[in-house]
C-alpha cells in the first residue's frame, strides 16, 4: 500500500500490488491485505501485536533504555537527529516492541520489529530489548516469538551493532538449552545482520506471504554479479523451495499456525510453574559486572592500543593497508606461525568452499584447530579463493571443524580476513543467512577455547561468523566493520566518493575497536605494515596467540562458555546504562 502508517484522515489508499483504490477501514478489517490482489502491506509493530495475540493479554515490556550513540556517528546528519525523527514519525521508542502475551491461550514472549523505525535496523538498543525479551522467556519458561522486519545492522552504531547479532543469538542458544521453543516469523523485508542471526537460528522459521529474506539485498547482488536476478528471488516461496523456511503463511492464517505450533510443543511436557521472578534485570546487571571482572584475569591485560600505536593512522589509509595484496594470508600464517598444518576439506553436504581453509595444526607444540578466510596475493589466486568471501558451504565447513575441535578438546583459533560473506545468487539459494546465523550461535555455546584474530578485513556478518570468541585480537592495520566504507557511503552520503569519510565515521580501526571493547588486544605490526615484514609479523602474532591462549586452557569449558556469553552480553545498552547510572 502506498502508506504504511496512514494518517487518520486518509480514507483511501492505493494498493502497491494492483493499484486498486481501497477504503481504509475495509483494508484494516482484512488485516491490511488487499482484498483485490492479496498484496500484504507492511505492518507496524503495534498493529502486528494486535493481530497476533489474545485480546486483553498484551503486557508491553519496558522500551526505554538510555540514549545510545556509541560512536558519535555523523553522516550528512548526526545520528541523534535521525533517532529523534524516527521516534516522532512512529511514536515508538525504538525499532522493536517487546511484550508478554498469550496466543490461543499459550503464554509467550514476543519481540516485534518495526521497519518504519530506521529500516528496522539492529542497533544496541534493539539488541538489548530483544535479548531482555529472550531472557524474560527463559525466566518465565515460555516460548519466544520473534517477528522480524529489518534492513540489517544499524551502521550508525558501527561494529557494536554487529555484536548484537551475537548477543541475541546467545540468548536464543540459552532458550534452546532450556528446551524452550523459539519461532521467527519473517516479514517483509528481513535482510543483513538480522537475517544472518536471530531471524534464522530459531527452531522454527515461518515466512509471511510476500516476505523477502536474504543475507545480501537484491541491489547489492545485482551490482556485484552484474546480472538480472531470477524471478521471485528471495521471496517467501523461493525460501520455501530452497529449504530455508518451515512454511509460507498467509497473514490471516498466521495466528492459527502459531497456536497450533505452540500447542504441539507444550504437549508431552509436564507443566512447570514459572520460576518466581525477583527483579531479574538488576540481578543480571550485577552478573554482567562480575563477568567483566572474571574475564580480565583470564588473559593478559588488553594492550592499550592508543598507547602502543606510534602514529594515529587515518582510517581510510588503514582500510587500504588491510586490503593490500601483499598482506599475509591465512595460509601464509599457517606456514609461518603454526607447524604441521593438515588441511581438512568439505562441508559433508556437497561442497568445499575455497574461501575458507581449516584443519589441525600445532602452535609452539600445542595442538589446535585453525580456521580462516583465505584470499591470495595475485588476481588468479584471489579469483580462485572468491576474494575470501565464504559461501554457505564455507561457513558449514567452519562449523564442522569447530564442533570437531570441541569433541577432540582442541582450542579453536580463527583468522578473519574477508570483505564479507559471498553475496551471490547461489549463496542466497543455499541459505547464506542461516549458515552464518548457525555459526554465530554455535560459537556462543562451543565448549572449548576460541581465539579470533582479525588479520586483514573483518567484513560484517561474514567476519562475525568466525569471530565470536573468548578473546578477539586484531592486527594493528586490520579493520573490522559492520559495512564496507564504500557501502556505507553509498547509503548515507550523496555518493560513494565519501568512502574515506565513512571509514572515519565507522570507527573500524583496531585502536577504536579496542576502546569500544569489541577487540581485546591490538597486535602491533612492523613499522610500515605487515606486508613489508611478514616474518616479524608472524613472530608477533605467535607471541600474542600464545599469551592469550595459554590462560584459556586452564578454564573449565562450562566456565569458558559462561564468560564468553558475558563478554558479548555487555555490548547491549547495559553498559551505557550502568555508566549513566540509570538502572
Ligand atoms: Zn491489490
Amino acid at each position: 500500500m502506498t502508506a504504511t502508517a496512514p494518517r487518520e484522515e486518509q480514507l483511501w489508499l492505493r494498493c502497491t500490488g494492483c493499484a486498486s483504490l481501497l477504503y481504509r477501514k475495509r483494508l484494516r478489517r482484512n488485516l491490511d491485505v488487499c482484498p483485490e490482489c492479496g498484496e500484504h502491506a507492511r505492518l507496524g509493530a503495534p498493529e502486528r501485536l494486535r493481530q497476533l495475540v489474545d485480546p486483553g493479554s498484551l503486557r508491553l515490556l519496558p522500551d526505554r533504555i538510555p540514549e545510545a550513540d556509541p560512536i558519535d556517528f555523523v553522516d550528512v546528519l548526526p545520528y541523534p537527529h535521525r533517532l529523534t525523527a524516527a521516534r516522532a514519525s512512529t511514536g515508538l521508542a525504538e525499532g522493536v516492541v517487546c511484550a508478554t502475551a498469550a496466543i490461543g491461550g499459550h503464554p509467550v514472549v514476543l519481540a516485534v520489529m518495526d521497519f518504519r523505525f530506521l529500516g528496522g535496523s539492529l542497533g544496541c538498543a534493539v539488541g538489548e530489548l530483544i535479548t531482555r525479551a529472550a531472557e524474560r522467556a527463559l525466566d518465565d519458561r515460555t516460548p519466544l516469538v520473534l517477528v522480524t522486519a529489518s534492513g540489517g545492522a544499524r551502521m550508525q552504531e558501527g561494529a557494536l551493532s554487529l555484536m548484537q547479532m551475537a548477543t541475541v543469538s546467545q540468548a536464543i542458544a540459552a532458550l534452546r538449552e532450556a528446551g524452550l521453543l523459539t519461532v521467527s516469523v519473517l516479514t517483509d523485508p528481513t535482510y543483513g545482520g538480522v537475517a544472518a542471526s536471530f531471524a534464522t537460528n530459531t527452531d522454527l522459521v515461518l515466512a509471511e506471504s510476500g516476505a523477502r529474506m536474504g543475507f545480501a539485498g537484491p541491489r547489492v547482488i545485482r551490482q556485484i554479479t552484474g546480472r538480472a536476478l531470477p524471478e521471485g528471488f528471495q521471496t517467501a516461496d523461493f525460501l520455501l523451495r530452497h529449504g530455508q523456511v518451515d512454511m509460507v503463511v498467509q497473514r490471516r492464517s498466521l495466528r492459527g499456525r502459531l497456536v497450533a505450533l505452540l500447542a504441539a510443543t507444550r504437549a508431552g511436557r509436564p507443566a512447570r510453574p514459572p520460576v518466581p521472578r525477583q527483579e531479574p534485570a538488576p540481578r543480571r546487571e550485577r552478573l554482567a559486572d562480575d563477568g567483566a571482572a572474571l574475564v580480565q584475569p583470564v588473559g593478559p591485560a588488553a594492550t592499550s592500543a592508543a598507547g602502543d600505536t606510534p602514529a594515529v593512522r587515518d582510517a581510510w589509509d588503514t582500510v587500504r593497508l588491510a586490503r593490500h595484496p601483499g598482506r599475509p594470508t591465512t595460509l601464509d600464517y599457517l606456514d609461518s606461525v603454526f607447524d604441521g598444518f593438515v588441511e581438512l576439506h568439505g562441508d559433508r553436504l556437497g561442497a568445499d568452499c575455497p574461501a575458507v581453509v581449516g584443519g589441525v595444526a600445532r602452535l609452539s607444540g600445542r595442538h589446535v584447530m585453525v580456521i580462516g578466510h583465505q584470499k591470495g596475493h595475485t588476481t588468479a589466486e584471489l579469483v580462485a579463493r572468491n576474494f575470501g568471501m565464504a559461501s554457505p558451504a564455507g561457513h558449514r565447513k567452519a562449523l564442522r571443524l569447530m564442533r570437531l575441535a570441541a569433541r577432540l578438546g582442541l582450542p579453536v583459533i580463527t583468522l578473519v580476513d574477508t570483505p564479507g560473506a559471498d553475496p551471490g545468487v547461489s549463496a542466497e539459494e543455499q541459505g547464506q543467512a542461516a549458515a552464518i546465523a548457525e555459526n554465530i550461535l554455535t560459537l556462543t555455546v562451543l565448549p572449548t577455547p576460541v581465539l579470533a584474530v582479525i588479520t586483514g578485513e573483518g567484513g560484517s556478518g561474514g567476519a562475525l561468523a568466525l569471530a565470536v570468541a573468548d578473546r578477539v585480537l586484531m592486527l594493528e592495520n586490520a579493520v573490522y566493520s559492520v559495512i564496507s566504507p564504500e557501502g556505507c557511503a553509498a547509503i548515507l552520503w550523496p555518493d560513494r566518493s565519501a568512502a574515506p569519510q565513512a571509514a572515519r565515521a565507522l570507527r573500524l580501526t583496531a585502536p577504536d575497536l579496542c576502546r569500544l571493547g569489541v577487540v581485546d588486544e591490538v597486535v602491533s605490526e612492523p613499522s610500515s605494515a605487515a606486508h613489508d615484514d611478514p616474518a616479524e609479523t608472524a613472530d608477533r602474532l605467535r607471541a600474542a596467540l600464545l599469551a592469550n591462549l595459554l590462560p584459556l586452557l586452564d578454564v573449565p569449558p562450562a566456565m569458558l562458555v559462561r564468560l564468553r556469553r558475558q563478554r558479548f552480553r555487555r555490548f547491549g545498552a547495559n553498559r551505557a546504562a550502568a555508566r549513566a547510572g540509570l538502572r
